[in-house]
This record gives structure tokens, sequence and C-alpha cells, in this order.
């Protein structure tokens, strides 16, 4: 019998949905998601320490309300990546001089990266340190089953929490969704079709299609993963201090938040992990806040001074030593309306306290530094730089290892596409040619965070026509530091798409051609060690994994966007069988 284009673009389901039955789904799983914790705010929330009542109101967050299929190779492929580019990128993060020679061009046109630099260069990764990182990186896959890295994520990586529960959510779903088919074909059964009684045949659609979506929907770890990378943070920490007899019990892990976030519930997830499965307790302040309330306290010499935060319950002056910083705010430069929040960053910085990112961290995740590691030989240095190699440098082994770093570093560049820069005069003139001609290859990208922000098509050929056909401009078409250097320009990835219902707001249900970007969530602890001469000091990566995974899908006729910019929803992968 051949299959109706539904059920072959939604091949997980048992029988394809009439209109009725997804408005009923829609609200099922809509329910369902409250229930499960799966919810914004459903406006800006009040921060802790505002003074302020905390508001409560929750919604359901955007989704879609079936899976998604994704390719179980490119599922594998890009959770196997996720250790060598974490290697790369702390390695990266570490050189100071070289991040801040990449970004110096685009730094004279982007006064945000300007600031972040200078940041960076007041407080360079030191070798002694170690570095917490919570990175994502995102893919797009296209028809021809190959994964495209749209971008790594290394500050205020989201979603991973409230992503974790989708799978659950998205079982329940599908069961509802076999037993509004089988409800739908009982009148036109014969009884002795049925198996059994009816709620026989119930139980045994429940008992396949719980393993069905076990097989097929991978378990998503990256919430208790992001809560282990902050307990092992954590752990560290104190028993730095506790050397120099602190008294350390009370210290908080801060979450630095925007004010009035409205994913407030995907950090608080975190936040009670953190207090449930490790006992720590966690305190959410913005920069300004913590500029107000946050002090260092030098503990003893030759160290890095604690961070104390004196914001506990109102009345309490008590201040709290904070072990680790978690950056869920300060990638924007909305996050830094005056030169207080950029001194509370500064602060962070001189502390003790564990960053996550650091600002080197946060610099080699900006489009400028993705361009620069798909440069020929560039991520290769950096990933061979990491311990193995470095230490065993003089081995026999060291072929094998170079070898070994050599094929890692192909892996993950075949997922890249083609970037460019404008800060070479020479070519700038035919990048521009390129995108000019042909507009709808290309996308340009700020130095900017959050979706939203990516220029496409007629308004990308504004952008690029103003800074260099303008009357004005043609004169500084050479110059070393132009406008367009504030930019990069990138391959535009034509991914799969596939049919899906998007469930947002409360809208109605809306039923459309979606694209899928995959994410890989990833945890990283690097520990300094010295062995033996100074020279060979290396940071050796006690935690290097990845933990878990985020599907976002919008209607493949929106351009850019996440889930908090509006436009995107979380999905789960269902791997296919290929
Ligand atoms: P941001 O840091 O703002 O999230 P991204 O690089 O992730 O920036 O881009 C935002 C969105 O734009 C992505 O989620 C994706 O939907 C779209 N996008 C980004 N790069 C490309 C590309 N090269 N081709 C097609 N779409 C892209
Ligand atoms: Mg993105």
């Amino acid at each position: 019998m051949s299959k109706t284009a539904s059920e072959e673009r939604l091949p997980f389901l048992l029988h394809p949905p009439t209109q009725a039955d997804v408005l009923e789904l829609a609200e099922y799983a809509q329910s369902a998601a409250v229930l499960y914790g799966l919810v914004m705010a459903a406006s800006a929330s009040s921060s802790s320490g505002s003074g302020q009542a905390p508001t409560w109101t929750a919604m359901p967050v955007p989704m879609t309300l079936f899976p998604t299929v994704v390719p179980r190779s490119c599922y594998h492929q890009a959770r196997s990546l996720m250790v060598p580019l974490q290697r790369c990128m702390d390695s990266l993060a570490r050189d100071t001089p070289f991040l801040l020679q990449c970004l110096r061009v685009t730094a004279t046109q982007d006064p945000f990266t300007a600031r972040l630099c200078e940041l960076a260069r007041q407080n360079p990764m030191e070798d002694d340190r170690p570095a917490l990182g919570i990175l994502r990186a995102d893919y797009f896959i296209t028809t021809d089953r190959r994964l495209r890295l749209v971008e790594i994520n290394t500050i205020a990586s989201s979603f991973g929490a409230l992503g974790s529960h989708l799978r659950s959510l998205h079982t329940h779903v599908l069961h509802r969704a076999d037993i509004l088919g089988l409800f739908r074909d009982l009148p036109h059964r014969a009884h002795s079709d049925l198996p059994g009684h009816i709620d026989a045949a119930v139980a045994q659609l429940a008992s396949w299609r719980r393993a069905q979506c076990e097989n097929n929907m991978p378990e998503n770890g990256a919430l208790e993963g992001i809560a282990e990378a902050l307990a092992h943070a954590h752990r560290w920490w104190r028993a730095q201090q506790e050397s120099q007899s602190l008294d350390v019990d009370t210290a908080v892990v801060l979450f630095v938040t925007q004010p009035g976030e409205r994913n407030i519930y995907d950090q608080k997830w975190v936040e009670f992990t953190l207090w449930k499965e490790h006992s720590i307790r966690v305190r959410r302040a913005t920069l300004s806040q913590i500029a107000e309330h946050g002090q260092l306290v030098t503990t003893g010499s030759g160290t890095r001074p604690a961070l104390t935060l004196a914001m506990g319950a109102a009345g309490d002056p008590r201040a709290e030593f904070v072990s680790v910083v978690y950056y869920r705010a300060g990638y924007i430069p909305q996050d830094y309306p005056s030169d207080r929040e950029w001194e509370a960053r500064a602060m962070i910085a001189r502390s003790s306290a564990i960053e996550c990112p650091t600002v080197a961290y946060q610099l080699v995740g900006s489009k400028r530094m993705q361009q620069i590691l798909g440069e020929p030989g560039v991520f290769e240095r950096y990933l061979s730089d990491s311990p193995d190699s470095k230490w065993h440098a003089q081995d026999a082994a060291s072929t094998q290892l170079e070898e070994r770093a050599h094929s890692k570093a192909e892996a993950v560049l075949e997922t890249f596409v083609g970037m460019y820069a404008f800060d070479d005069p020479s070519n700038r003139a035919a990048i521009v040619q390129r995108v000019l001609d042909h507009p709808d290859e290309f996308v340009l990208k700020p130095q900017r965070e959050g979706g939203g922000n990516n220029l496409y098509g007629a308004d990308m050929v504004k952008c690029i026509e103003a800074y260099w056909n303008a009357p004005e401009m043609v004169p500084r078409r050479q110059d070393p530091e132009h406008p367009l250097c504030a930019y990069v320009l990138m391959d535009r990835i034509h991914p799969a798409s596939s049919e899906n219902v998007i469930l947002r707001n409360g809208n109605a249900p809306v039923r459309s051609e979606c694209v899928s970007e995959l994410g890989i969530f990833g945890i990283f602890f690097g520990n300094a060690r010295h062995r033996g001469s100074a020279s060979t000091s290396t940071i050796i990566d006690t935690l290097n994994q990845a933990v878990g995974h985020l599907l976002r899908t919008k209607a493949a006729r929106q351009d850019d966007g996440g889930v908090a910019a509006g436009v995107a929803a979380l999905d789960s992968p269902w791997l296919d069988t290929v």
C-alpha cells in the first residue's frame, strides 16, 4: 500500500493527523508542557534582589507538536565532534595575543568587541587557572545528510534544561496521537479485528510506542551535564580555598542574569538541579546588582582576591563567597548600559571565582573567530597544542598523536562552510561583488549573539551597498579599517526541510514546512597541571564531553532567529534507522 504524503513526511505517526487531531494534541501538549516545567515567563520577570515581589507567570515554551527526523549518523557525528571542538576552543582562548590580533580590525569597527578585547587584554587566561566551558555547537543538516556548522556558542548557551524534558513530552503526544487514530478507526473495524478488549489494545499500543520512543529519541542529559559542570568547578574552587583555611561552606554559584529575563525557568532548572543533586546554592544577579553588592576580599598573599556578594534575604547584610560565575547575560551591548556593568565584569575577572565563560572564551565564540578557525591550519594548530601531544612531543608516539589530531581536526572542519572577512583590502572588492551577484548564497553576520541580528537577501544587499557604493564610501574602499570589517560573510546553508506543527504563545497551531537546527551541548573543565619544568606545564581537561542536545525548529521561510528571538520552537530529534 502506498503511503500518503503525510505518512511519508511524519514517518513515526501511525495515522496521519486530521486538523481536529492537531487541535486536540496541541492543547494536550501545551498543558503537559506546563506540568513538565517546560515554561517561559509570560512577561518580563522581576529579578531577585530587586526589592520587588517576584512575579510568577509561566506559559508553555514554544515547541513543535511532533519530533523531527534527524539522520542517526549525523546526530552521533555531531556528538563526537564536541570533544575536539572544546579542546581547540580552550587552547585558542589561552592564546591572548593571537586572539587580540585576529580581532584587532573588527574591534575598530565594533565598539562592543573592542570593550571585550580590552577586558581580555587586561585579564588574559593564565596557564595556572582552570577554565569552565558550557558550550553548544549548532548545525544544520542538508538533504545529502551532511552536518553544516552554524555557530559555536561559548556564552549563555540556553535551553539545555527545558530541552531535556521534551523527550517525555513528545512520547506522550505520540501515544495520544496513536490513540486518536485507533479510536477513529474503531467504527470501521469489525470487532474481530480488534486485538482483544479496547483497553488491551491501548496498553499494547502504549508499550509499543514507549519502546519506539526509547529507540529513536535519544536521551538528553544537557540539564544534568550543565549542573555537573558547575558543581565540578565549585568543588575545585572549594578545594583551593580550603587549603587557605577560608570558611567556604556557604559559597554560592552566581548566575549573572538579564533584568526581566523571560527564559528564567531554563535557568531555574539548573539552579534546582544544583541544589538537589549537589547541595549547592545559587544566587542570581544582574551585572549592575553585582556592581552594587559585589566586593573583592583579599584572602592571602599571592592569591587572587575572593569575590563576595551581599544579596541574601532582605535585611541580611552578610556577604557570601562566590565560587563560580555562570553568565546567562553579558553577551549583548544592552547588558552593559553604563561603565558600572563593565566594572562588575572586570571585578569578577580579577577574582578567584571560576568564570563560565572567561571573556577570552566569549571572544573565541565570536563570528570573526569562527571564520578564522576555518582558515587553513588554525584549528589543527590549536587542537594539536592540546595536552597529550604537547606533553609527548618528544616521544616516539608523537607522530601517531599528531596524525590523530589531524584526523580529528579534519572531521570538525568538514562541517565548516565558507566564511569571509573584509579585513584584507586587496580582496574586499571581489567578496562584495560575489555577494551582490548572488545574494541568496550568503548571510552577513555582525559580532552579535542571541538571534535576529544577521542580514539576508535584500537587507544584506542594502547594508553592503550603503557601505560600498554610497558616494562618501567609495574613496574608503581600500581603507585598512573599513566599516564592513564589523561583519563576516558566511555561505548560506540550505538545510533539509520537513513538515511539522509549531505551537507558540498559545496561538493556533501552525502547520508548515520547517527546518531544524541541531545543537550539541558540551561541558569542559580544563585544569592546569605543572609537570617537570614550567615549560612543560599543560592544561589537562578533567571534563570534556558531549552531554546532551537541543533541536530547534522554525518555519522554512524564516531566515533567522532562535526560540528566545521569537521564531523557533523546541523540538526532539527522531533518529532514523539509516
Ligand atoms: P546568533 O549568535 O545570533 O544565534 P547564528 O549564527 O546562530 O547567530 O545565526 C542565527 C540564526 O540564523 C541561526 O539559528 C540560523 O537559523 C540562521 N543562520 C545562521 N547562519 C546561517 C547560514 N550560514 N545559513 C543559513 N542560515 C543561517
Ligand atoms: Mg545561534
